[in-house]
């Protein structure tokens, strides 16, 4: 290990329900990791640890199954699904004391997996961090890609910053993962904290890819869902912006007083029961958002001082097959 130019890689995958897609495309990261042994690029240590994220099918099984049969191949099990971002995590956290890099991608076959290629070299030439970027996204609907573009957009315009483009495809060396291993929030958004730990960092581009097969585990709620956690979890600017509302508002209220008053004096009774009442709910409306948006907040320091454990693993192959 600590070898810079052949460093002990480990593929991390969350897979959920994927039976369909993990036979599939399970061989393609084996090839992957002899194929850059073979060149020289990596260690011939270097493993597939699978992250199975309490599936409903028979995806452990296969997991176990492919441990059985190859050794490159490894598998951990999470004790019941916990989404995505916590199996990614759990796979990173069981890798980092295994090896000198992981690069963590999903198991659809969507990613590009010869970007691992570039990816690597940026390693070998001195980078910690390496994000896959999506040149572009010929292959998602117009409906996905705009969700998408609009999600990134959206995520930077209310201050959590994350590379355009990036999803969960990267390569983080092992002393990287240390430090962010002290990170210790419950509500995880891996793309917009990853930058936070810093170090030499590049981007490798690819050409995503339509799914292999099964489908889609984003739809349009948990993409929403996903949005306003990373909000939530990097960035207070919701709460700033509800501020600077509330001064606006009652700036205008004060005009408003100021030209009730005059009037009043100058002996026009205000009459207008409608713009009142149209007034006071547009305002209620607003202050309840207000409140939603503050007790979004409240709720994730709820969930922080709890510190309750961020995954649990349940199994791992290598107490069985070893
Ligand atoms: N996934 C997971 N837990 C979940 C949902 C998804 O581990 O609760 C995994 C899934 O198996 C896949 C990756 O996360 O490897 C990305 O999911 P998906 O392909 O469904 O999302 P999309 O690529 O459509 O955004
Ligand atoms: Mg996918």
């Amino acid at each position: 290990m600590n070898d810079r130019q052949n460093p002990v890689l480990y593929i991390v995958i969350p897979c959920y329900n994927e039976q369909e897609v993990l036979p599939i495309t399970a061989p393609l990261f084996l090839k992957k990791i002899t194929d850059l042994a073979a060149a020289g690029k990596i260690s011939s240590d270097s493993r597939v640890l699978f992250v199975n994220d309490g599936s409903k099918d028979t995806t452990w099984d296969i997991i176990r199954g492919l441990a059985n049969a190859d050794e490159h191949y490894l598998g951990i099990c999470q004790s019941r699904n916990r989404g995505h971002q916590n199996a990614v995590l759990a796979g990173l956290m069981e890798a980092k004391d295994r090896c000198d890099i992981t690069i963590s991608i999903d198991c659809d076959g969507q990613d590009d997996i010869n970007a691992m290629d570039g990816m690597v070299d940026a390693y070998r030439d001195g980078c910690d961090v390496v994000y896959g970027v999506r040149s572009k996204r010929d292959t998602d609907t117009f409906f996905k890609r705009f969700t998408a573009e609009s999600f990134y957009k959206l995520l930077n315009a209310m201050g959590a910053e994350v590379v355009f483009n990036h999803a969960d495809y990267r390569l983080m060396s092992a002393r990287v993962l240390q430090e962010f291993s002290n990170f210790k929030e419950v509500n995880l958004f891996l793309r917009g904290m990853v930058p936070l730990v810093g170090f030499k960092s590049t981007s490798v581009t690819y050409e995503r890819h339509e799914r292999i097969a099964g489908e889609s585990h984003y739809p349009l709620s948990k993409m929403l869902a996903l949005a306003f956690d990373g909000i939530t979890s990097l960035s207070v600017k919701p709460i700033r912006m509800i501020t600077g509302f509330g001064v606006f508002v009652a700036f205008i209220s004060f005009l408003g007083v100021v030209w009730a008053v005059i009037q009043a004096l100058l002996g026009h009774t205000v009459s207008g029961w409608a713009s009142m009442t149209s007034i006071i709910c547009f305002v209620s409306g607003v202050q309840l958002i207000c409140l939603g948006v503050i007790g979004e907040y409240i709720g994730k320091i709820y969930m922080e001082t709890k510190a309750r454990p961020r995954y649990i693993i349940s199994e791992r192959t290598w107490e069985e097959t070893t």
